[in-house]
């Protein structure tokens, strides 16, 4: 039996608000279990300067964590210095997203993603991914009505979960503490038509199987399939 009841199969109780702030043209809040982050997409109208002239937009991403949102307080990132955990972080959220992105589509333009954790109980890289996309087609959508584009330039839905190994068992969706204790620590990104975009898998304590990374990836599957559900409540069929 987990921590908190769950199958080793079962993801955290996930709900996903949207247009949770005013001003970003998408925003959402991304609850998995105790695990809260804000999520915002905000259109700009020119692209990543190595793009300009190429007719070819751009999706950055940025990730924090506030101060009162761990178990101890976490420094603020101040002067524009972050720690290097935050600096992996946002670049695994940018490249999620731009795989499904077609950038022609979307013209000299770039979508910034921010990332907030405002609640932090395992899993908020993953959370983060599940959350952008979902503010990112709601900015797309925007653009769309604002007749910026003609098309919703994405090719498929991402989300990602974590699985990990806690003593025999293999386990979906970690929370802090079975994430502090797991032996094996894996985030996995996939698309809705069950395609991987990044597969992160660690031996923390041991080294692991090729039987353990098939059935963690078997459970991850999983786990992104009912993520996906949820964020088509608020997207719809892309
Ligand atoms: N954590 C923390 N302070 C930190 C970094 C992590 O309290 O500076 C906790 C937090 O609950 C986080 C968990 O450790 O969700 C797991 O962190 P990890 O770096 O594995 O990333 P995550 O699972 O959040 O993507």
């Amino acid at each position: 039996m987990r921590i908190d009841g769950r199958e080793n199969n079962q993801i955290r109780p996930v709900k996903i608000t949207n247009n949770y702030l005013m001003s970003p043209q998408g925003s959402v809040l991304i609850e998995m279990g105790n695990t809260k982050v804000i999520c915002t997409a905000t259109v700009e109208n020119s692209t990543a300067r190595h793009l300009v002239g190429t007719g070819q937009g751009w999706v950055t991403a940025e990730y924090g964590m506030l101060p009162g949102s761990t178990g101890t307080r976490k420094k603020r990132d101040k002067g524009g210095k972050q720690d290097g955990r935050s600096v992996e972080i946002q670049r695994l959220i940018g490249r999620a997203l731009r795989s499904v992105v077609d950038m022609e589509k979307l013209g000299e333009r770039t979508i910034w993603i921010d990332c907030d954790v405002i609640q932090a109980d395992g899993g908020t890289r993953t959370a983060s991914i599940t959350g952008a996309f979902v503010a990112m087609v709601e900015a797309m959508k925007w653009m769309k009505a604002q007749g910026m584009i003609s098309e919703l330039p994405v090719t498929a839905m991402v989300s990602a979960i974590s699985v990990g190994i806690n003593g025999d068992e293999r386990i979906l969706d970690l929370c802090y503490a079975e994430d502090s204790h797991a032996k094996v620590d894996m985030n996995v990104v996939m698309t809705d038509k069950g395609e991987f975009i990044e597969v992160q898998g660690t031996g923390e304590e041991c080294p692991f199987t090729r039987e353990d990374l098939n059935e963690l990836l078997a459970l991850a599957e999983k786990g992104c399939r009912d993520l996906h559900a949820v964020q088509k409540e608020i997207t719809g069929e892309i």
